[in-house]
């Protein structure tokens, strides 16, 4: 079952430059599902668009950043909610019960002069009628915390007593404590040393399964990617161009873009040079005509420059943008099935 489908978004920034308005096409016409209780990985270089992309999935779409078309809806038990059409305050309803956000650095989320248990007060008081029930508070968050395997004496701290890696456990048990149907993380462990990287990422799948809840995670990190999530979709240049299950990616991705990504990733044991993708990422205010990876594409073809490779389905829950992969694909399958007759 889909608990969030994504259909033709455009999210534009709008920028003046020298007298004139510019836009750039940080999300442009990106499609996408995510089925209930799985995480959906994200991933692709710096200024993809990947980031905005989950800004736009919030609803949070403020000035310069404009929404330009398509939709993003939500299952919200039965109901279907798009999130793009609600006003503030509804769109505040749906927030922290039903859809989650853990953001990139914890000091954006945790008030330096309040201590961790008031700050829970607060966030947990504005969603549920804790005064009303003396006591609930206090099992509630032990209890989390404890599931967590947090200390339950963090809440006595102020955030600058704590290290960064337990600050974002903080920020992660804060965003998880309502149990949401869904949560959208945005690098959840960046500038994190990579011992506390992986533990704040087991913590994640570790409330992933207990509260079988689903993830929308957004990170750059391939490495995570595998330890985390059940598929991936990569972004370039504000469009998805592959998707996959997560082994699929890794064992045979298909567009050259993701190949030059998986295949640029040290690996233990092996000394031999990585090769990453040549040149330097298109501008978003001019992108390159036809599919945007041309002028990077030591494959490209005369097609390529004229007409943006449609993402289709190459093989099993396996979409890709891009001609020859598709065309490649569907020539092995054909071949396979002429030769199983
Ligand atoms: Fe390369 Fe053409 Fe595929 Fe784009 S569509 S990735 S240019 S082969």
């Amino acid at each position: 079952m889909d608990v969030l489908r994504v259909e033709g978004l455009k999210a534009f920034y709008i920028v003046e430059s020298a007298g004139e308005q510019r836009a750039v096409k940080a999300v442009n016409d990106v499609s996408l599902s995510v089925r209930e209780n799985e995480v959906l990985g994200i991933a692709g270089e710096s200024g993809c668009g990947k980031s905005t992309l989950l800004k736009s999935l919030l609803g949070n779409i403020r000035p310069p950043l404009r929404h330009m078309g398509g939709k993003v809806t939500y299952l919200q038990g039965e109901r279907e909610v798009d999130i793009l059409s609600l006003g503030k305050e509804e769109r505040q309803k749906l927030m922290w019960q039903h859809i989650s956000y853990v953001p990139q650095g914890s000091l954006s989320v945790l008030n330096p002069v309040r201590r961790i248990g008031d700050t829970f007060r607060s966030f947990v008081g504005a969603h549920l009628e804790i005064k009303k029930e003396p006591g609930r508070f206090e099992s509630l968050v032990k209890r989390h915390l404890e599931d967590l395997g947090l200390p339950v004496d963090t809440l006595k701290a102020y955030p600058h007593q704590l290290s960064g890696g337990m600050r974002q456990r903080v920020t992660i048990a804060l965003a998880t404590i309502l149990k949401p149907r869904l949560i959208l993380a945005d690098e959840p462990s960046t500038a994190l040393d990579v011992v506390v990287q992986r533990g704040v990422i087991q913590l994640l799948r570790d409330i992933q399964t207990e509260q079988r809840n689903t993830i929308v995670m957004v990170t750059h990190d391939m490495a995570i990617h595998a330890n985390i999530s059940d598929r991936v979709a990569i972004m370039y240049a504000g469009r998805i161009i592959e998707e996959a299950p997560v082994e699929q990616i890794f064992m045979k991705p298909l567009h050259p873009y993701t190949q030059y990504l998986i295949g640029s990733l040290p690996r233990i044991g092996d000394k031999s040079h990585r090769i990453s993708a040549p040149g330097a990422p298109p501008s978003l205010v001019s992108l390159p005509p036809g599919c945007a990876f041309h002028p990077r594409c030591p494959q490209a073809k005369p097609i390529c420059r004229q007409e943006i490779p449609a993402l289709s389905l190459a093989a099993k829950e396996h979409r890709v943008a891009c001609f020859l992969a598709a065309k490649e694909d569907a020539d092995v399958d054909s071949t396979e099935a002429a030769g199983s007759r």
